[in-house]
């Protein structure tokens, strides 16, 4: 079984078309989309929920308010500024970091910690396969955590149903949920854009995935916005010895695709179609190569 990570330094690069145009043209895979934050692979997948799961991370302070007796001690030693006095003490769950010091000394025990459920996860069926999603609940801070949760139940899927492939769009950015994204997977696609943001960006993206010594390639979307932008990404990679896979061109075509929750492959009229399809097919070449190298180190 092999992984293969979507990631880019920032959000807007056209990421997720990407990743949706993949998931149409791969014949056998699970999808994930690790994009905990702002998930919206399943904007152009039109998923089917299977199985519907919560997620719980953590723990947070609940009163009780028949046994409290209004003493404000809670209020007073709380760090975070999570309590406050009424006629009982009340606790905001955004605020209360879970750390159980208003519980320990609450003379009447009257508060108690309880895992903190911080959102849902789920299995869907899509028209391209099966999809790994969530939903992280607005303020929750557990994004590296729900990523490697549902990072472990593709994995699990794809044992159950014997599949090759599994294909994650993962965060933008370089925080906890990409550092969670890149964990054991075998390859890595950056999709970068030619602004200096964007290349500034992809040069921290491609500084992470060098530490965790994951094989990476690089696709430049909308690359003639700014050509010369664009030579100057290809430059760079050349002198890290990074193979830039694909260019696509900018399409207008690609917003209406996602205005109607199709992939842009599947448009008869995109003029980053064919791009696509051709990073497609040779980021499946390397995928086969790696394959490969893995039956042969097991003989
Ligand atoms: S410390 Fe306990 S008894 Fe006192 S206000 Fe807080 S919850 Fe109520
Ligand atoms: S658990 Fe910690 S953060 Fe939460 S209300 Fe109690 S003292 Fe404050």
């Amino acid at each position: 079984m092999k992984e293969v990570l979507v990631i880019s330094g920032k959000g807007g690069t056209g990421k997720t078309s990407i990743v949706g145009s993949f998931a149409h043209l791969a014949k056998s895979k699970i999808m994930v989309d690790c994009d905990v934050d702002a998930s919206d692979l399943h904007l152009l997948l039109s998923p089917t929920t299977v199985e519907e799961h919560e997620f719980r991370s953590g723990v947070k302070a609940r009163v009780e308010t028949d046994k409290c007796s209004a003493c404000g001690m809670c209020e007073e030693i709380c760090q975070f500024d999570a309590v406050t006095m009424a006629d009982t003490a009340e606790i905001h769950q955004l605020s209360c970091e879970g750390c159980g010091v208003c519980a320990h000394f609450c003379p009447e025990e009257a508060i108690v910690l309880e895992e903190n459920h911080c959102g849902t996860w789920y299995i869907s069926d899509t028209e391209y396969g099966p999809l790994v999603h969530s939903q992280l609940f607005a303020g929750e801070e557990n994004s590296g955590k729900l990523v490697s949760h549902i990072k472990n139940q593709a994995r699990q899927l794809a044992e159950k149903t014997n599949t090759e492939l599994i294909l994650i769009d993962g965060s933008p950015g370089v925080g906890c949920p990409v550092i969670a994204s890149l964990s054991n997977v075998d390859l890595v696609l950056v999709v970068t854009e030619p602004s200096q943001s964007g290349k500034h960006d992809l040069e921290r993206i491609l500084e992470l995935a060098a530490h965790f010594k994951v094989p990476v390639v690089i696709c430049i979307n909308k690359w003639d916005l700014h050509p010369e932008l664009s030579d100057e990404i290809e430059l760079l990679a050349q002198e890290l010895d990074i193979e830039v896979l694909g260019k696509i061109p900018f399409d207008p075509v690609v917003i209406d695709c996602q205005i109607q929750g199709v992939p842009v492959t599947s448009s008869e009229t995109s003029l980053a179609a064919y791009p696509i399809r051709n990073l497609w097919e040779k980021l499946e070449k390397r995928i086969d190569t790696l394959q490969q190298q893995g039956i042969q180190s097991l003989n």
